[in-house]
């Protein structure tokens, strides 16, 4: 079947033969040094890169080249995001699944799992405890259970979060990210106010999706893979995309992951508004051990910032699925948006669970605190930003990607880091973040291009200081 970058059907815009032969073009081409020059140099006017390009910069061994493109990513990061890094959390809602994917622990055969579904009181909980923390931006994350956790249930916790108003805590964005659903559900996640919807392709390889999806309704490839398009179609303009490392070779999902992001832009005219990254885990019934396309550091990392120069406006998500070290090394190469003190188990930011009453969905490898994953950041030079601005303002989709094409988000996004950051140190931090932090914001207010923005971001510093919430720009 041919490849069709317009298509409505997945296995046209996702075309086997296509992957198959970009990953031989760039095999062929890996090392061939004016190309690969050509290629990085066109990555440099941030431009972006095709997925053949791309290809075959992730194949380039040359160590001279392969440094270079370290650093070109770096640059890109630093060119559209600045040192800025987006804070946000998972909330596991609920872990009923009727689906079968055998890399999954809440897969429906799993009797060792602890199933457990929030009420909204228990939610309401939860949310007081990560408010407590300091977050702002939550990603929700369910099984897909039509019973236990239908639509409605969605909708109704999604309304829960946003009412939940303790001392100074809110949650200002809620992401979601639920099992693919019909146009007329997305629709009714747009009208309930939800930042990104978020769904992980897993795999692109249609054959072995099928073979990993044995039952359930997540078995069927078309319908997962086109349910971007029906997110788009229901009025969702921020969707974030990922493929689950490890399940595929890298080469065949990092293609395909980039065929996608280009059919959401021919087709909508904006591209994702984030691509994850996650690397399968550790997980109850699940041993990585069993699957042998888990992907080395090393592979991890230039996937990564090639990624960064092929899709350079494109938020970029690490979770703590990765250790500490390896999140150091991403955040350098393209990462713009981390999790913090995640718990992957239903209730478990109220009550840490013990071993024999599981109902997690990975291990977390990162297992620090928030305050102490921001004290890290800072001390690295970054912004930890707890900025829901954009979405707030109605800076989504084409509005937002034009904005950071014209390098103009920085002007917004710099002081919204800085004043969220400042809501952080004063109502949640330790007293040694709160100290880096202050140094930061200090350091970082002189960088703000306009000099009216500086002037009102500086007032609003004070005002936060004197007990004033929520402002933006
Ligand atoms: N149930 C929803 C769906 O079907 O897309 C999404 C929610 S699920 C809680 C979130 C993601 O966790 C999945 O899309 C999958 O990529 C990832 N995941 C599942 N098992 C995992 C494992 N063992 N290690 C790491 N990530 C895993």
């Amino acid at each position: 079947m041919s490849y069709l970058v317009t298509s409505a059907k997945a296995e046209d815009f996702i075309s086997d033969e296509e992957i198959r032969e970009t990953i031989d073009y760039a095999a062929a081409h890996a090392n061939d040094r004016s190309l690969v020059e050509s290629i990085l140099q066109k990555a440099r006017q941030c431009k972006g890169l095709t997925h053949r390009e791309a290809a075959v910069l992730l194949e380039c061994d040359l160590p001279d080249l392969v440094e270079e493109m370290f650093g070109l990513a770096k640059d890109i990061k630093q060119r559209f995001y600045g040192n800025r890094i987006v804070m946000f959390a998972p909330l596991y809602l609920s872990n009923y699944c009727v689906n079968g994917c055998v890399y999954c622990p809440y897969h429906a055969r799993n009797k060792s799992i602890r199933r457990k579904k929030l009420t909204q009181d228990e939610i309401r909980q939860e949310v007081i405890a990560l408010q407590d923390m300091g977050h702002k931006r939550l990603a929700l994350e369910t099984g897909e259970d039509p019973k236990n956790n239908p639509i409605e249930y969605v909708l109704e916790s999604i309304k829960t979060i946003y009412g939940i108003k303790h001392k100074n805590g809110a949650i200002r964005r809620v992401n979601v990210n639920i099992a693919a659903t019909t146009v007329e559900n997305y629709r009714r996640l747009k009208e309930a106010g939800i930042g990104t919807y978020i769904l992980f392709q897993e795999t692109y390889n249609k054959a072995n999706y099928e073979m990993l999806h044995p039952s359930g309704p997540k078995s069927d490839y078309a319908y997962h893979t086109e349910a971007m398009d029906r997110a788009m179609q229901g009025g969702i303009d921020d969707v974030g995309i990922g493929v689950l490392f490890g399940l595929e070779t890298y080469r065949y999902d990092f293609v395909g992951l980039l065929m996608h992001a280009e059919h959401l832009e021919a087709v909508y005219g904006v591209g994702p508004h984030t691509i994850s990254v996650p690397r399968l885990c550790m997980a109850d019934d699940i041993d990585t051990a069993d699957f042998k396309n888990c992907v080395p550091d090393e592979v991890f990392y230039k996937i990564v910032a090639v990624i960064r120069m092929a899709v350079p406006y494109t938020g970029m998500i690490v979770s703590t699925r990765e250790s500490k070290r390896s999140r150091e090394r991403v955040l350098e190469l393209g990462v713009s948006q981390l999790s913090g003190g995640s718990r992957t188990s239903v209730g478990g930011y109220v009550r840490e669970e013990t071993e024999d009453e599981n109902s997690a969905q990975f291990d977390v490898t990162d297992r620090r605190t928030l305050d102490e994953v921001v004290a890290w950041l800072l001390e690295l030079g970054y912004i930890p930003s707890f900025c829901t601005a954009c979405y707030r303002e109605g800076r989504t989709g084409d509005r937002f990607m034009s904005l950071v094409k014209k390098g103009q988000i920085a002007n917004c996004c710099l002081p919204n880091a800085l004043l969220t950051l400042k809501e952080y140190l004063s109502d949640y931090a330790s007293t040694e973040t709160r100290r880096l932090g202050e140094a930061m914001i200090g350091r970082m207010l002189g960088e703000i291009p306009g000099e009216k923005v500086r002037e009102n971001a500086r007032r609003y510093l004070e005002e936060i200081a004197n007990g004033k919430r929520d402002f933006r720009f």
